[in-house]
């Protein structure tokens, strides 16, 4: 039997859950931020075989403001979850080249599990954005963690995460660091105040686990 399926949804999110404008991101420039990102999203347990992939399921909104010629995101099965999908996913042929689509976040599960007994082992699944997807996420039970990039700088932002992670949220609490960096897999940064600085932004690396 392969373990139960589990969601990490990731996102980076101001003091009042703010992540997008205008149909992209707030903020440019934060490539460590998105070099953290594209590690975490790629890192497969070691325990796991090496031909593993990740998943990383997102909206058919955040799929539109990933850039042409990066998408899909390397190294990893990109799901896009779209109203206009009529056909059952299906494994595309090249993963770096095409993205598995399905037409509800329910439908991608399903489709996931499946493809745990078959020859590509799936790793772990993310859930990457945006606010729609999110929201669907934390309905979940499969839904058990947070990676939050905590951006302590004011951005202007027109969609929010729909749920506000602050300490006494119920039904979540924040990881200690150990456990943060056993989980992903590396030495988490902490500047000053457990904050660091890029391009005149700063931002925190914090993780959220459900309590049940
Ligand atoms: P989403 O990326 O969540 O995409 C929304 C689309 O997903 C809908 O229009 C629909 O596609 C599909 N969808 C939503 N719910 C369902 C459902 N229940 N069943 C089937 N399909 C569904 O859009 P948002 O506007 O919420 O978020 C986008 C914003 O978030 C952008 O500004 C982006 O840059 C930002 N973002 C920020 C992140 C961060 O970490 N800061 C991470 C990711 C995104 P369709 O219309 O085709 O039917």
């Amino acid at each position: 039997m392969p373990p139960p399926l589990e969601l990490t949804l990731i996102l980076a999110a101001t003091r009042d859950m703010g992540i997008g404008l205008n149909g992209t991101l707030p903020w440019t420039g934060l490539k460590r931020e998105m070099a953290y990102f594209a590690r975490v999203t790629k890192r497969v347990p070691p325990s796991l075989p090496p031909t593993t992939l990740n998943a990383i399921i997102m909206g058919r909104k955040t799929w539109d403001s990933i850039p042409a010629r990066f998408r899909p995101l390397k190294g990893r099965l990109n799901v896009v979850i779209s109203r206009s999908v009529t056909a059952a996913p299906s494994y595309p042929r090249d993963a770096n080249a095409e993205p598995v689509m399905a037409s509800s976040l329910e439908q991608a599960l399903a489709f996931l599990r499946e493809q745990q007994t078959q020859t590509q082992p799936l790793g772990r699944v993310f859930v990457i954005g945006g606010a729609q997807i999110y929201g669907a996420a934390l309905g979940l039970r499969e839904t058990r963690r947070i990676l939050l990039t905590r951006v302590v700088s004011d951005f202007e932002c027109d969609v929010r995460f729909p749920l506000q992670l602050e300490e006494g949220t119920e039904g979540w609490k924040r990881a200690e660091q150990g456990e943060f960096e056993g989980w992903v897999g590396e030495k988490v940064e902490e500047g000053e105040e457990g904050e660091q600085e890029e391009n005149g932004t700063r931002y925190e690396f914090q993780m959220w686990e459900r309590v049940d």
